[in-house]
């Protein structure tokens, strides 16, 4: 009777043990890291973020880099430093990333829920998914490696950004108050 309870256990631990110690290829990290279905699966993504200029060790930095906030937010604190690393060696140990502690941390990130960046993160990791990641949202140009890897949230080429935060500029100049424009409308006259 032990041993039958006891087998289904050992099996699922060979299991986990095989899954970190497979390939060390981009697309095996990748499955591990985002719990994707199969290698497959990374090389379809790979093969759609490549046309938006971005290689297989840049999507992973990335990634990891995308985790790691997500994490630092998480936990309130800097528990793993350190900003983007491209030097392969220093590169975060995804089983470290994907660590029972970070499942445990659930509660923490269910409050964190609503917190903006983390929302960001996760769009960031959607679009991934999806392929469309490194496409700028305004223009469909490549955002490029240089600007993601500073900002993994961004979604607008550096051109397109310059772009609108010239227009913010220039309309918060005769910006009006919302509330006071809403309610008082043609009362309210600019000086
Ligand atoms: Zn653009």
């Amino acid at each position: 009777m032990a041993t039958k309870v006891n087998k289904p256990k050992a099996k699922r631990a060979e299991t986990s043990k095989a899954t970190a110690e497979g390939a060390n290829t981009v697309e095996a990290k990748l499955v591990r890291l985002m719990k994707l279905g199969s290698e497959e699966e990374s090389e379809r993504i790979l093969g759609m973020l490549k046309s938006h200029g971005l290689n297989k060790t840049q999507v992973l930095a990335i990634v990891e880099a995308i985790y790691r906030e997500e994490t630092e937010i998480i936990f309130g604190a800097k528990v793993i430093k350190g900003g983007l690393q491209t030097n392969q060696e220093d590169l975060m140990d995804e089983a470290d990333l994907a660590s029972s502690d970070i499942e445990q941390g659930m509660n923490m990130r269910m409050a964190n829920r609503e917190n903006f960046k983390v929302k960001r993160l996760h769009r960031a990791l959607d679009k991934i998914r999806e392929g469309t990641y490194g496409e700028c949202d305004s223009c469909g140009a490549d955002i490029g490696f240089a600007r993601l890897s500073a900002r993994t949230i961004a979604e607008l080429c550096i051109a397109c950004k310059e772009e609108e935060e010239r227009k913010e500029n220039l309309s918060a100049v005769g910006r009006k108050p919302k509330s006071l424009g809403h309610s008082l409308g043609s009362k309210l006259t600019i000086r």
